[in-house]
């Protein structure tokens, strides 16, 4: 747990957001049961970054799947913790003026396209909001070329298309429609295995880019590719800077293994000075970004210096390096 909330923590847009929120909002709520006032008051609180934030508070408004409360030091899933922990935030928030307090950082648009090579080339698409991106490690080397699989196409056989009806073979494609000030990658370092019939963890060597330009896994970008400029795409990022697409890497949860009873622990950058930081439990030490790859890649299938090694990156945390102004979202 605490790996998550000292990343969220680091997020200045989203601090600033926890903390500007006015008591009006936990009117007639039980403050012990709020986890959003909890949270705000254990931001509030923080008062060095020596000092990991105080948990025991926000620990116990936050339950467990079994409804019990939970401790600062559970070892949940970092991913499904954050998710659970966003949706609640939001559910707090709805209908008062700090709604999006979560989407304002973190919320990115996919688009899911249906290219029909019927005749009429009828192309459908639907939008999806994100909040991370889930990516592939396993035969990868980096967030590029995961990126690169996350967009890949896939043929449908035998797509009947929904406007005139022609019965074809179609592409079906995923792409980034909009990105986030704040975007979180999560990676798949757990798999099942059938053989064995349990989860296994996956410490392929995986590169984790200091920088990273997401252009070309956008959905403007790659109908620009395929010719295909629909109105829509045209107006939407036409006008957008090259900045828009960059980004940087500013914190990693790890995965120290082994599986099922490792932990959860923290490398961060605090934005206002560029310093980095280790948060492993309660402990806070100061990191040099040069260590990240010994503590955070994975192994290399050619080492064999480290057999013991079991520590990798479960989660980055990238941010844009010009943040945007987040827009006001229009109502239908
Ligand atoms: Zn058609």
């Amino acid at each position: 747990m605490y790996s998550i909330i000292e990343q969220l923590y680091f997020v200045p847009s989203f601090r600033k957001d926890v903390i500007s929120i006015e008591d009006e909002v936990f009117k007639g709520k039980k403050l012990e049961d709020s986890v959003l006032y909890q949270l705000r008051e254990s931001f509030k609180a923080k008062d060095s970054i020596y000092k990991p934030l105080g948990l025991e508070s926000f620990a116990k408004a936050c339950r467990d799947i079994e409804g019990k409360p939970m401790k600062p030091t559970d070892q949940i899933d970092a991913v499904e913790f954050m998710n659970i922990l966003f949706e609640s935030l939001e559910n707090e928030v709805k209908a008062t003026k700090y709604e999006g307090l979560v989407k304002n950082s973190f919320k990115g648009l996919f688009s899911h396209e249906i290219l029909n090579k019927c005749a009429h080339n009828h192309n459908f698409s639907r939008d999806e909001e994100f909040l991370n991106i889930n990516l592939s490690v396993k035969n990868l080397k980096n967030i590029k070329e995961s990126l690169v699989q996350f967009i890949e196409e896939e043929t449908i056989e035998g797509y009947s298309c929904k406007t005139c009806e022609k019965k074809d073979d179609a592409l079906k494609r995923i792409s980034i429609k909009n990105s986030p000030n704040h975007l979180i990658l999560s990676l798949k370092r757990f798999e099942f295995d059938y053989n064995i019939f349990t989860n296994v963890m996956i410490l392929d060597y995986f590169e984790l880019p200091s920088t990273l330009n997401i252009k070309p896994f956008t959905q403007h970008e790659l109908s620009k590719k395929d010719g295909e400029v629909n109105e829509e795409s045209k107006n939407s990022d036409s006008e957008l800077s090259p900045s828009h697409f960059e980004y940087k890497l500013a914190g990693i949860i790890i995965y120290s293994g082994p599986m099922g009873s490792g932990l959860y622990y923290s490398i961060v950058q605090n934005r206002e000075d560029e310093s980095w930081y280790k948060y492993y439990q309660d402990k806070v030490s100061k990191f040099d970004p040069k260590d990240l790859p010994e503590e955070a890649f994975g192994i290399s299938k050619d080492s064999k210096s480290l057999p013991f090694k079991n520590n990798c990156a479960y989660v980055a945390f990238y941010d844009r390096i010009k943040p945007e102004k987040v827009k006001e979202e229009k109502e239908d």
